[in-house]
């Protein structure tokens, strides 16, 4: 495929935007090449500036779980627009994707929207100090919750695909109250909170990360966090802006039955529109203003646009439950289908996967937490792989510690086809 008129486009944008893009990972830069630049998409399908037509299996990074351009998001938004963008004042429509969000999602009484999943967990966790009275929060290495100075320790995703889990400008006062766990491992978090007691006011952990690549939570893990919390009156906060609304109508609290203190979202719930959010019990989310003494705002929260894309797509899988097993099914199909012809190719690989999300690491060796996500991604094969996936029109993320996101969309012409691709490129790896 040729992608001239994506470079282009990059050597202009790298003059005016730094590094050329507006979030680092869709730069290449830790596979190498140019970045593509999309002109339109329509389901399953993302088209280029060049007319290259792609499968596409990052989906906006998670919301498009029913495909590009689906056409109730897309009305709602072009009805709505049309009576204005933004009024700052309360609208209707906030409350019913409010009402909607808590009748899918378990444990919750109320629903705060924000902009991204960076304000939702960033507020989350202010919420969780103001609540318990307590500063310092247990994250685990390799987990993303956005880019606000206390994650940005070990983070996973674009931190550690350009090798700064740790980002310069995080103050030491502000590292110093985060402290970081190992995911799958117990022991770790009980010593870190014996060490630090009565001092710890949550822990937030993606309940299956996606941001290391997919990892499933061993059995008894997210249930042993739970029991420490209540044993230790720390709040459990479940990041789920990937795994809400798309591995269950009630994300991991639904599908795993261990219930968070607060929620958060992102991606699904905006139908690809910026919008975050968090969630929790009456007596938590009581503690934020107006009603409460912990601030928390946005001139943009609750954008009508954002709404109606939001309120659309929850609409739509609310209605349509039958999509949570489709995507499910459509993505066990697509991980045999892999997992086949790279035993066939003789090519190490492990392929974890939990519901519609999955992620393929090239080492034989179980990959369960931060330090075996590295070590697979350091031997350099993904980049080849990543490479000729796209050269064969197949969009994946451009990191090895990304998570492949199923769409509905997607056919099973298409995962054919993807895995015929997978059988062609595993012949080179
Ligand atoms: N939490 C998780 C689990 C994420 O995957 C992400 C983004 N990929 C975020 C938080 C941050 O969301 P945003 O990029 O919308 O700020």
């Amino acid at each position: 495929m040729i992608y001239k008129r994506s470079s282009e486009l990059f050597a202009s944008a790298q003059k005016v935007i730094p590094g050329g893009v507006n979030s680092p990972v869709r730069a290449f830069k830790a596979v190498g090449g140019d970045p593509i630049f999309i002109k339109r998409a329509e389901g399953a399908y993302l088209y280029d500036e060049d007319g290259n037509k792609l499968i596409d299996y990052i989906n906006s990074w998670g919301p498009l779980i029913l495909g590009h351009a689906h056409k109730p998001v897309i009305d709602a938004v072009i009805d709505i627009a049309k009576k204005g963008t933004s009024f700052g004042t309360p609208t209707e429509i906030e409350t019913k994707i409010a009402e909607l969000a808590v009748k899918m999602v378990p444990n919750i009484d109320k629903i705060r929207m924000v902009n991204s999943g960076t304000e939702a967990t960033m507020s989350a966790v202010r919420l969780a100090r103001g609540f318990t009275g307590k500063e310092k929060i247990i994250k685990f290495a390799g987990c993303y919750h956005g880019h606000s100075d206390s994650f940005l320790i070990q983070a996973g995703s674009g931190a550690i695909t350009f090798g700064t889990p740790n980002s310069p400008g995080v103050t030491q006062g502000t590292a110093k109250d985060t402290l970081l766990a190992k995911y799958n491992d117990l022991e770790n978090v009980k010593s870190l909170i014996e060490v630090n007691k009565d001092e710890i006011a949550c822990i937030i952990i993606e309940p299956v990360p996606g941001n290391m690549g997919c990892i499933p939570p061993d059995n008894g893990f997210l249930e042993g966090l739970r029991e420490l919390c209540d044993d230790h009156s720390i709040l459990l906060i479940f990041d789920e802006v990937m795994s809400g609304f798309r591995l269950a109508p009630g994300g991991v609290q639904e599908r795993m039955g261990v219930n968070a203190d607060i929620a958060c979202f992102g991606k699904v719930i905006g139908g690809g529109l910026p919008v975050g959010a968090f969630a929790a019990r009456n007596e938590i989310m009581d503690y934020l203003a107006p009603v409460g003494p912990v601030y928390q705002a946005g001139t943009l929260s609750g954008n009508p646009l954002a709404m109606a894309a939001g309120l659309a797509m929850l609409t739509e899988l609310d209605n349509n439950r039958s999509v949570f097993k489709s995507i499910d099914k459509k993505t066990a199909y697509l991980h045999e289908g892999i997992e086949k012809v790279l035993l066939e190719n003789n090519v190490a690989h492990t392929i974890n996967r939990v519901g519609s999300m999955i992620s393929i690491h090239f080492g034989e060796e179980p990959v369960v937490d931060f330090e075996s996500a590295a070590k697979s991604a350091g031997n350099g094969i993904f980049n080849k792989f990543f490479h000729g996936m796209l050269e064969n029109g197949i969009y994946i993320a451009p990191s090895a510690f990304e998570t492949w996101f199923i769409s509905d969309a997607l056919s099973y012409e298409d995962l054919d086809a993807t895995i015929e691709t997978v059988n062609k490129v595993a012949k080179t790896l």
